[in-house]
């Protein structure tokens, strides 16, 4: 599958969110996005599931245009995972996650409805927690629900808006993990993301937002001090170690006196 953005462009009322963006992502690629506060990162996202109607610009799936995919036929091929800090009504988990199952009931569930729920539910470790309220878990917990009930979609494109931020150490890996194992068995993985060194870590593309414009886009390629540092504001030394690129934030000296 070929995933493409043509001279992608939205404006909220007053705000110019996304300028001319335009990409390409194929199966099996891991996309990161990423960019300062406010770049547009999350308009982008939306924008690609349809939840934003963008009136400038094309997107097509396999040279197909978005807009022309009935919304039931685009679920089963783009999922969306939210901020974790989105609001969702209380259900158990296991509803929750046979939500995403919608875009294939036809009257009722069907054991391959509970069948692919339940799969889910035990690859993020979950089984234990699925009849709990989905708003009485942890962070880490509540985000692996989310990522459950997109997969329940069984997409071809997951993106994801920054799934690993207030997650610990453990659980950072972990779900970059999965997506990674996601990615390997073909699916196109485009995730926005604040933390840099992770998205460099797992991606194999990347896009650089800048005000809503592409600053860059490319491979590991991209992640060069000049990139980060005009992209940030900010001063980062870049090292090189074990085959592995690491970002590391510096202080900035303002005071020379
Ligand atoms: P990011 O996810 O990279 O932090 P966003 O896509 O959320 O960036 O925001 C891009 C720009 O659009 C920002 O200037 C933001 O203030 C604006 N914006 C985002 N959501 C809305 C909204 N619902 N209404 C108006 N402006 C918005
Ligand atoms: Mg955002």
């Amino acid at each position: 599958m070929t995933f493409t953005i043509n001279n992608l462009s939205y404006s909220y009322k007053e705000t110019e969110a996304l300028k001319d963006i335009s990409f390409s992502v194929q199966s099996g690629e891991f996309m990161t996005i990423v960019g300062p506060n406010g770049s547009g990162k999350s308009t982008l996202l939306k924008c690609l599931d349809r939840i934003l109607k963008y009136k400038e610009g094309s997107i097509e799936l396999d040279g197909e245009d978005l807009k022309r995919i009935s919304l039931r036929k685009l679920s089963r091929k783009i999922a969306y995972v939210p901020q974790k800090d989105e609001i969702i009504s209380s259900n158990t988990v296991f509803d929750v996650v046979m939500l995403g199952r919608k875009p294939y009931v036809e009257w009722n569930i069907t054991n391959d409805d509970i069948e692919v729920v339940s799969n889910l539910l035990d690859r993020f470790d979950l089984t234990s927690l699925a009849m709990r309220d989905i708003n009485t878990l942890s962070g880490g917990q509540k985000q692996r629900v989310l990522i459950a009930r997109a997969l329940a979609q069984q997409p071809e494109i997951l993106l994801l808006d920054e799934p690993t931020s207030n997650l610990d150490l453990y659980h950072q890996s972990k779900i970059m993990e999965h997506l990674a194992d996601l990615s390997n068995e073909g699916l196109i993985i485009i995730v926005a993301m604040h933390d840099i060194n992770l998205a460099l870590l797992f991606c194999t593309k990347a896009v650089m937002l800048s005000r809503g414009s592409l600053f860059a886009i490319g491979g590991k390629e991209i992640f060069t001090k000049e990139n980060i540092d005009s992209l940030f504001k900010t001063t980062v030394k870049i090292v090189n170690q074990d085959n592995q690129t690491y970002i590391l934030q510096q202080r900035i000296l303002k005071y020379n006196s």
